[in-house]
């Protein structure tokens, strides 16, 4: 057992975190110990969450014509990509028939996901609307992915009932200029900041495989930890056709899971939620997740491209023995 590791791993089951400095060394020791990181994450993750494995779904409110640039996104209108130009905004009975089927599957949590940089006043009217009748119809827990939002739009959003709101980092603020130039990091910072003082639980995380090193991943990681987020959605590149990333080499799936494991070390009692690219870029290796650290999944189909089912995801964590 490599001890760097289980030294680290003892303050954290202890009760501590680490500094800094201690997680630029857990990284240079993990480098050749894959085994031991995944050991330790998963003992972190048992302290912590136990047994429990969280479920979400998501439906797109509004999907496509996207006018800001993420380089890793099929909805962007700066690339040509197989979604189409013009926005696809769902009906009111499509949003409902998903959440009606996220309940009958057992998926306790329910998001609506909007394209975009910002909602406008009648988007926001509909999704208020949307969030009343699906929390008092359905029972599922709400969240929300508006864009940016103001103190004004997140009360409003709060009054009707939503619980959690969406907003990613996507990578460290040295990278971000590298992947989106339509918006700033600090306007990313903000939309969670104003979100947390409106008392939403934070679902903030980000996207890896898009080029960033080892430093940028620790960075967000440091940065989601300073904004007290306490789920980290984690995303992995699905390179889409005409994207800027589209030739971009995806990560192995033990480089992914190390990203997950010194995540758990990084951010002990957080929950972190494996969201798109799980079944690209895993493949086989889906199962191992939860061994390094990973207490939720999001499942059913992603915003652009396809996922699994809840039940065949259900069946994954019992076999592990693990609860949904
Ligand atoms: S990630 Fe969001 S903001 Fe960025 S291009 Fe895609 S839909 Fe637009």
């Amino acid at each position: 057992m490599n001890k760097t590791i289980q030294q680290l791993a003892d303050i954290i089951l202890n009760g501590g975190r680490l500094d800094r400095r201690q997680i630029d060394t857990l990284a240079d020791a993990s480098t050749d110990a894959f085994d031991d990181l995944l050991y330790y994450a998963n003992r972190i993750r048992e302290k912590y969450f136990g047994n429990k494995i969280k479920l979400c779904s998501i439906v797109p409110g509004r999907l496509g014509g996207c006018s800001q640039d993420c380089a890793f996104c099929a909805q962007s209108l700066h690339y040509d990509t197989p979604v189409d130009k013009t926005p696809r905004v769902l009906s009111d009975e499509e949003i409902l028939a998903a959440a009606a089927d996220a309940k009958a599957k057992g998926v306790p949590n329910f998001g609506i996901v909007y394209s975009g940089k910002a909602i406008t006043e009648e988007e926001l009217q509909r999704i208020e609307r949307l969030i009343k009748t699906i929390t008092e119809d359905y029972g599922l827990g709400m969240c929300a992915s508006l864009g940016i939002i103001n103190a004004e739009q997140a009360k409003r959003l709060a009054d009707a009932g939503l619980k959690r709101y969406n907003h990613n980092l996507e990578t460290s603020e040295r990278h971000f200029a590298d992947i989106v130039t339509t918006h700033k990091y600090a306007d990313r910072v903000k939309t969670i900041e104003v979100a947390t003082k409106a008392g939403f639980g934070i679902c903030g995380g980000g996207i890896f495989g898009i080029g960033e090193t080892e430093t940028d991943r620790i960075d967000m990681a440091m940065e989601l930890r300073r904004l007290g987020v306490d789920t980290v959605p984690i995303n992995f590149l699905h390179p889409i056709e005409g994207t800027p990333l589209a030739n971009q080499k995806t990560l192995a799936p033990r480089q992914i899971l190390r990203i997950i494991a010194l995540y758990r070390f990084i951010l002990p009692k957080t929950s972190l939620k494996i969201a798109g690219g799980r079944v690209l870029n895993l493949r086989d290796m889906q199962s191992w997740i939860f061994k390094a650290g990973a207490t939720s999944i999001l499942t059913g189909n992603y915003l652009t491209t396809a996922g699994r089912s809840a039940e065949a995801d259900q069946q994954m964590i019992t076999d592990l023995g693990l609860e949904c």
